[in-house]
């Protein structure tokens, strides 16, 4: 593990200075989006000083120095996921687009009565779009039954895994929970019966560095936002065969070969799902993100967030009332959880008050508050950048809120 020296890792991140009503801010909402270190913000401000042209077309040099970049970025992806060909790495404006891409493409593969698996731990953008699946092609929606720790049920879902099943579909790590899921497991299971795995990696890219050739996922989707690249890039990893396989999502320049008012033909990989002008500065500062994060380690990251979670759910236990959701036994640095006899919104209003940033409500994963029968939680999120200290003032923050309160 290498060393790791939070505080010259702050001074990368202007934002962290900053004051909210009155006191030094303490950002621990990272689960809905990371902070952006100076790094990015100069490859960001890089492109639109000295290169800024759109990409794939002219043959200016300007565009040339564009294209290049942006391809440099995709390959950059690439390493960071191990993927074996740069082609499978497809830029897209975040998880939410990628899962779209993936349902709305099984809609030409799917008959009446195949089967689709999803997770009980899923945010909505991966229920909603398959739910549509479901309605267009009249396939059924199954659920993978979690328990009161916030894990999935492993036996259940070797249950529900049949010849009918098509596709499976999870997050790799819950954002309302935090948990980490098996999903070499899930996967290697889903397998055995032909179906189709796409991993929601939204919550897992920040902490876990995933190796898709090693999991042998079929799709894996990430937003850079969430690992401290900008909002509105993100990535879509597919295998070739499952990418050869599925028709283009949209339609538009870029992603044709030749087009005629007969008839049109498709470019390849990846220029087939990149119809338009795409994000070209967010996917070079998503390039750029991640050699941020991979020059400080991801072990290491994982280790120091770690501590910070062990040290923070100790000291919230200490208060009276208190109820952490989702123990998993294997988990990020998220805890979500409320006070007896109080709502989650009104401790996070109340701590915002104090210059601490926590999430409430339900964290769009409707179907996890439903299963613990709450309207939703105070959640807080922890990245690398965040310290010790920054923990006990959110505690004494939810102390005094909590006494405020009741
Ligand atoms: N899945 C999970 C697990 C998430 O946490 C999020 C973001 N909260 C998303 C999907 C959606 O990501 P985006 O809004 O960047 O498309």
């Amino acid at each position: 593990v290498k060393a790791f020296d939070v505080e010259k890792i702050r001074k990368d991140f202007p934002i962290l200075n900053r004051e909210v009503n009155g006191y030094p801010l303490v950002y621990l909402d990272n689960a809905a989006t990371a902070q952006t270190p100076v790094q990015v913000m100069d490859a960001i401000v890089d492109y639109y000083s000295n290169y800024n042209a759109n990409i794939h077309r002219g043959v200016h040099s300007l565009s040339q120095e564009a294209t290049d970049k942006y391809e440099q970025a995709r390959i950059k992806i690439q390493k960071h996921f191990n993927a074996e060909k740069a082609h499978e790495i497809i830029f897209t404006s975040g998880t939410t687009h990628g899962i779209n891409m993936v349902a709305s493409g099984f809609a030409s593969l799917l008959k009446e009565g195949d089967e689709i698996l999803v997770s009980a731990l899923e945010h909505h953008s991966n229920i909603v779009p398959w739910q549509m699946l479901c309605e267009k092609t009249g396939a059924i929606l199954k659920v993978i039954p979690m328990n009161q720790n916030g894990e999935l049920i492993y036996s259940e879902l070797e249950k529900l895994l049949g010849d009918r099943t098509r596709v499976v579909f999870l997050n790799h790590v819950s954002n309302a929970l935090g948990t980490v899921n098996p999903i070499k497991k899930i996967i290697d299971a889903a397998h055995e019966f032909g179906a189709a795995v796409l991993i929601d990696g939204a919550q897992a890219a920040p902490h876990i560095k995933a190796d898709v050739q090693e999991l042998d996922v079929d799709f894996y989707v990430v937003s850079a936002h969430k690992m401290c690249g900008p909002t509105g890039v993100g990535m879509l990893y597919g295998k070739e065969e499952w990418l050869e396989k599925l028709p283009p999502y949209q339609g538009g320049g870029e992603m044709i070969a030749t087009v005629s008012f007969e008839k049109t033909t498709y470019a390849g990989l990846p220029h087939k799902f990149e119809a338009g002008t795409p994000n070209i500065c967010g996917g070079i500062a998503f390039g750029a993100a991640l050699d941020y994060m991979n020059a400080i380690g991801f072990d290491a990251i994982a280790e120091y967030e770690h501590g910070l979670l062990e040290y923070a759910t100790a000291k919230l236990k200490e208060i009276e009332g208190m109820k952490i959701y989702g123990e998993a036994s294997e988990k990020t640095a998220v805890i979500s959880f409320n006070v007896e006899g109080l709502h989650p919104y009104d401790i996070g209003t109340l701590v915002d008050k104090m210059g601490i940033a926590v999430r409430t409500g339900h964290h769009c994963a409707q179907p996890v508050m439903e299963f613990y029968k709450i309207p939703g939680t105070v959640r807080a999120s922890f990245a690398f950048y965040n310290t010790t200290e920054e923990v006990d003032r959110f505690i004494e923050a939810v102390k005094k809120a909590v006494m405020m309160l009741q």
